[in-house]
């Protein structure tokens, strides 16, 4: 059969059962007695096999969920045929023994069904999360401790049956109950997107077909079932509305949104109801007569609770331990760049009455210490200057490393003398002589102040006038400099540099160096990372560094980021040409989140090359998730429709909380390598990073490590089970020619190795 003509078949069957199923209502409805045989035998078989029928055309030839859809699909058969024979039987017979093979096919039902929902929430992306199962299984812990005690009698009386046979079968009943709606609580535990759009079908059907199976079962129980009563409308309906959620989860999802996208707010819910109704049967226990199936039920759910709070504990003070490393510098134990951004922009923000000054230390000769000492020397070095700044501040200060011999401090409550007495105290301390290995050494630094207010309303516009100040006083050699307006010919040639970038973008000057990312587990290289350097021709090869703050400022980052994607994408093709299938992730600034329409530009970039869009990875910052939350999964659920790949880089160092990453549409995070380099040394560093890595992959992510600079730290993070790794150890950033030369080489010594 054609496609749509399957499609047809499958929309007219449906429609027939919605049809039937109405029928069927009314003829229950209305007690004449005439019509009983057309009701009870016809329709009463008929609303049965139909939606069998409806299960097995949409299950046929689908390519989503398959076997979560054919498992419904057989389980609904399974009912149908028992029914089937049953109304057989009572018409030729006149009368059902108990157990009959019926019974069988009744209750193939529930393991096919149970089975087929657990097979669609295991397989499902972004299932792994051990807290997510464990909400799961809590709620359902708790609806079967609850329907235990429900059901208790009949449990009781099905005890006391003679036959063996007729106690099993007797007992399979309550119990596939109990399991039925303890799968629903795990469903609605996990908001189980992941069984499709239409998951609300799936539980409200299964909660109506068990229902109807239990009040039946009481029914019987106390004498007052008669056939052809309203209750018997019940299995029907249940069964439509499962085959209504089968039809929907047998297409492919339009939106490659997973179970991450939703699953919480549900979990939480489910999860302390059913932990309440545990306690409630437990305290029910107390007073009367449960069975010990009930409290067994209701203990496990208590435990399972227990298990979950403990473990919501230890993410959440991973969270806070990576948060706090994140924040400081690891050699002088400061803060950090990030950590001065973050609390200064704060306390700007609590006070903004309040004067600040915010002073610029750059040491003068830490270049000389460095080359003739070597690096350990000049760590030294920077842990005395760290120390000594410290100590002439007041408690109230902040202080912080910017990076390299850069240090920063934010004054309280300080005009421009106060500040220029701060600085010239502070350069006083570091020009007494120090002991370092035998020689003495003392350190000059120079000082640029920026003044809050007057300078600048926010930290970074004070951070660059205080660097335009600190470079005045270096080149003046007068070591203190406060910033004033007649700095501002400083601009003027800003402004010279950004019409010399813009002219730069145009004529080709700017050009991609690749570093390849290796696969830890097989040691293939499938991506690399595309890095921008500006060809400068009288400059030479410039690093990003130098010149990305230049294009934030002149509003040049659109066309560069356009630039290198189209740069990548040529590459990405020219590698697909000579038959290497190399995916290229490109870095996106957080500016980028004001790019409006970026997402549509990147689209038809794609289109128009032709490219495979999973081959363009987009690597964004912490930042790009935090500034605007809501605008963020705008633009990433825009370009992951398209099947583009999302990336956040620089995973710990920035300030979202991991619960984001769940939420938002995400494939792979690149582990920041301030984690990696104390990874080898410090036995902490490598358990933070451990759990890091556990912790993305519960969450169904990709986790690459940034910054792999030895052998060592490479065999560590293998042994983590980390996905993969970039860094100079492997291969630098190189042009697409060398990297060919490299990946060529690495492969005939693979092919080389014994
Ligand atoms: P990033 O995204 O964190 O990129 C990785 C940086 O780490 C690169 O610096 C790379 O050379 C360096 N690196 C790689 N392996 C190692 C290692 O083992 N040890 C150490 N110490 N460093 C390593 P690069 O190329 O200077 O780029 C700096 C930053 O500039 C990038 O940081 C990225 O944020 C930004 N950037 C680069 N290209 C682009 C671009 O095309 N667009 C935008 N918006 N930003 C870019
Ligand atoms: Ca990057």
């Amino acid at each position: 059969m054609a496609r749509h003509q399957q499609r047809r078949a499958l929309r007219v069957t449906t429609w027939l059962m919605v049809v039937l199923l109405g029928c069927y209502l009314l003829g229950l409805l209305v007690p004449a007695t005439e019509h009983k045989v057309l009701v009870n035998t016809w329709l009463g078989l008929l609303t049965f096999v139909v939606p069998a029928a409806v299960c097995w055309l949409a299950a046929w030839r689908t390519r989503a969920r398959r076997v979560v859809v054919r498992l419904a699909a057989l389980a609904v058969t399974s009912y149908a045929v028992g029914n089937t024979y049953y109304i057989v039987v009572l018409g030729v017979e006149g009368a059902v023994p108990f157990p009959s093979l019926a019974d069988l096919g009744y209750l193939g039902f529930f393991p096919l069904m149970v089975a087929g929902i657990v097979a669609g929430l295991y397989r499902s992306p972004g299932s792994q999360a051990v807290g997510v199962w464990l909400d799961a299984l809590v709620g359902s812990l708790g609806a079967g401790a609850v329907l235990t005690v429900v059901l208790d009698h009949r449990l009781q009386d099905a005890l006391g049956d003679g036959l063996a046979w007729e106690t099993a079968i007797g007992l399979a009943y309550p119990l596939s109950e109990v399991i039925a709606i303890s799968t629903i609580g795990a469903v609605a535990a996990l908001g189980a997107r992941r069984l499709g759009r239409r998951w609300p079908l799936l539980v409200g059907g299964l909660l109506v077909f068990t229902a109807t199976d239990i009040i039946y079962g009481e029914q019987v129980s106390n004498g007052s079932y008669t056939n052809g009563s309203l209750v018997d409308a019940g299995w029907p309906i249940g069964l439509a509305l499962m085959a209504i959620w089968v039809v929907s989860a047998a297409e492919p999802d339009r939106a490659v949104l997973d179970g991450r996208q939703q699953a919480r707010p549900a979990s939480l819910v489910v999860a302390t109801l059913a932990t309440a109704a545990a306690i409630g049967v437990l305290v029910v226990g107390a007073r009367a007569e449960v069975s010990t199936l009930a409290l067994a039920l209701a203990g496990s759910a208590l435990v399972a609770g227990a298990l979950r709070t403990h473990l919501s504990f230890r993410a959440v003070s991973r969270e806070a331990e990576l948060r706090r490393q994140a924040a400081t510098d690891d050699l002088t134990g400061l803060p950090n760049r990030r950590q001065l951004y973050a609390e200064g922009q704060a306390r700007l923000r609590d006070a903004p009455a309040r004067r600040r000054a915010l002073l610029l230390l750059d040491l003068d000769d830490f270049k000389e210490i460095n080359d003739s000492l070597g690096h350990h020397a000049g760590d030294l070095v920077l842990v005395e200057v760290g120390t000594r700044l410290r100590d002439c501040l007041r408690p109230g200060d902040l202080l912080a490393r910017l990076g390299g011999d850069e240090f920063a401090v934010l004054l309280d409550d300080a005009g421009p003398g106060g500040a220029a007495t701060v600085a010239a105290k502070l350069r006083e301390a570091l020009a007494e002589s120090f002991g370092l290995e035998g020689l003495r050494l003392s350190s000059r630094a120079s000082v640029g102040i920026s003044l809050y207010p007057q300078d600048g309303a926010d930290l970074s516009l004070l951070l660059r006038k205080a660097d335009i100040a600190m470079y005045r006083a270096k080149r003046s050699g007068s070591g203190v400099h406060v910033y004033g307006g007649a700095d501002d010919s400083a601009s003027a040639v800003l402004l010279q540099s950004v019409e010399e970038l813009r002219a730069a973008m145009v004529s080709g000057e700017l050009v991609l160096h690749y570093q390849p990312k290796v696969d830890l587990a097989t040691g293939e290289v499938s991506s690399v990372e595309a890095l921008v350097r500006w060809d400068h021709p009288s400059r030479g090869l410039l690093y990003p560094a130098s010149f990305l703050g230049l294009v934030e400022q002149g509003g040049l980052m659109p066309t560069m980021t356009t630039t290198v994607l189209a740069l990548a994408m040529e590459q990405i093709a020219v590698w697909a040409g000579s038959g290497r299938r190399l995916s290229v992730a490109v870095n996106l600034s957080a500016g980028s989140l004001a790019d409006a329409d970026l997402p549509e530009r990147i689209s038809a970039m794609l289109r128009a090359s032709g490219l495979e869009p999973a081959c363009l990875q987009l690597a964004i910052t912490e930042e790009f998730l935090v500034i605007d939350r809501g605008r963020a999964r705008e633009v990433l659920t825009r370009l992951r429709q398209d099947g583009v790949q999302i990336a956040v880089d620089d995973f710990g160092t920035g300030y979202s909380s991991l619960s984001y990453l769940r939420e938002l549409p995400i494939d792979e995070l690149k582990l920041d390598r301030a984690f990696i380099l104390p990874m080898v040394d410090d036995p902490r560093s490598a358990a933070l990073v451990a759990s890091t890595v556990g912790l993305a992959h519960s969450l169904g992510l990709r986790i690459v490590a940034e910054g792999v600079e030895t052998q060592e730290a490479y065999d560590v993070l293998t042994a983590l089970h980390c996905d993969q790794a970039q860094g100079f150890f492997l291969s630098r950033p190189v042009p697409a020619a060398v990297l060919d030369a490299w990946l060529e080489a690495r492969a005939a010594r693979v092919a080389l190795a014994p």
